[in-house]
């Protein structure tokens, strides 16, 4: 993938995460606030608190958000302070409810639930401390009464946060563990697939003719190990430019997929090398389907150049000899490299 394209990607994550944040602090914000605000109205409270609880419910998830854009090098500091800063104020709040316990509760549970889903349980643990602090910091500087009772109609504003901003958290996460499957599914892809042709990559198709050996030396069922190299292909790069190279490469590895029965694993051993295991198959029977191969490459124009391009095979089957896939390996590419001997564009069998 280009690297302009993964920017893009992060950048778009970013964009994505920083604004379903901003949603979900809107959302805890608004509702917490009614909670609270249920409470200052009890307590006929001071013109300062309600314009605090006006800016912490109205303002501040804007301000919030705008740090986190602004923040371009590092989004996720700027989020976690945001969060750490969240939990803080949470704290003024209990104490300024002078610890009402339905609301004061709420506040303490919802505020830390998030911060353990968002940072693990010790990002929790850290901003429930700094609550703490803030609310016996401010309880003793403007001496805060402590009244644990819930009147009735605290309850009934304190519904709302309750029943909402659980299930649009559980939804919110719900969200968030799709994304990671489907990411780790295609860091699983690409970690066992050649990006360029979509051929498994060296190591997974070594895996697998690990497994077609094993298996023979178990049954001693047959199988043949096909290596395939394009000729001359450094002429190619050298006349055309690497990027026809490519293309060559990858209609090659169109070829090849095309003429693979649904048994066959096909691979990118590397660079111009290919391979394929034929379980179930004797040498005589893998020669007829490595001649269609060579043919079709031959009779093919490879890119939108219509180059002619060429290929060398070599063959082999496992014997009692052939003790590892190493010594498969090197019977094929001994008889590849006979094949190039020969004058290229053709198939040897290996011993
Ligand atoms: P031979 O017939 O003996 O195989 O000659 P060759 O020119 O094909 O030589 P060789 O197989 O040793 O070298 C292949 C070259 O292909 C080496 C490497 O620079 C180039 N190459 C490998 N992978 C790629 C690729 O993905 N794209 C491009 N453009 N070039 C590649
Ligand atoms: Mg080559």
């Amino acid at each position: 993938m280009p690297l302009d394209a993964a920017h893009d990607i992060a950048e778009r994550n970013r964009s994505r995460y920083g604004l379903r944040m901003y949603r979900m602090r809107a959302l805890g914000l608004g509702l917490g606030g009614l909670c609270v605000a249920a409470v200052l109205y009890e307590h006929t409270a001071s013109t300062g608190l309600w314009l605090l609880l006006a800016f912490n419910a109205l303002a501040w998830p804007h301000l919030a958000y705008l740090r986190v854009l602004q923040a371009k090098k590092e989004p996720l500091q700027a989020e976690f302070q945001n969060l750490t800063f969240d939990a803080a104020k949470g704290g003024f709040w209990i104490a300024a409810m002078h610890f009402d316990a339905l609301p004061s509760v709420l506040l303490a549970v919802m505020l830390t639930m998030d911060k353990v889903i968002i940072g693990g349980a010790r990002f929790g643990l850290r901003t429930l401390a700094a609550m703490a602090l803030t609310c016996v910091a401010a309880s003793a500087a403007w001496g805060f009464a402590f009244e644990p009772y819930t009147s009735y109609p605290v309850v009934l504003a304190c519904l709302p946060f309750l029943a909402i901003y659980p299930m649009a958290i559980g939804v919110a996460t719900h969200a968030l563990s799709r994304k990671a499957r489907q990411q780790k599914e295609l860091l699983e892809k690409m970690a066992r697939f050649d990006a360029a042709t979509g051929l498994m990559n060296r190591q997974q198709w070594l895996y697998a003719a690990t497994m077609e050996l094993q298996r023979f030396q178990r049954t001693g069922r047959p199988a043949v190990l096909v290596l395939i190299d394009i000729d001359r292909f450094k002429d190619i790069n050298d006349g055309y430019g690497h990027t026809i190279g490519d293309a060559v490469v990858e209609d090659f590895a169109r070829l090849l997929k095309a003429c693979l029965r649904d048994t066959d694993t096909g691979g990118r051993y590397g660079g111009d090398e290919f391979g394929i295991v034929m379980p179930d198959t004797r040498w005589e029977e893998a020669i007829v389907a490595a001649e269609r191969l060579r043919r079709q490459v031959a009779a093919f124009s490879f890119t939108r150049a219509a180059l002619p391009c060429t290929v060398s095979i070599g063959l082999s089957e496992p014997h009692a000899g052939i003790a590892t896939v190493s010594d498969w390996i090197n019977s094929a590419d001994s008889a590849l490299y006979r094949a190039k001997a020969k004058g290229r564009d053709c198939i040897v069998v290996g011993c």
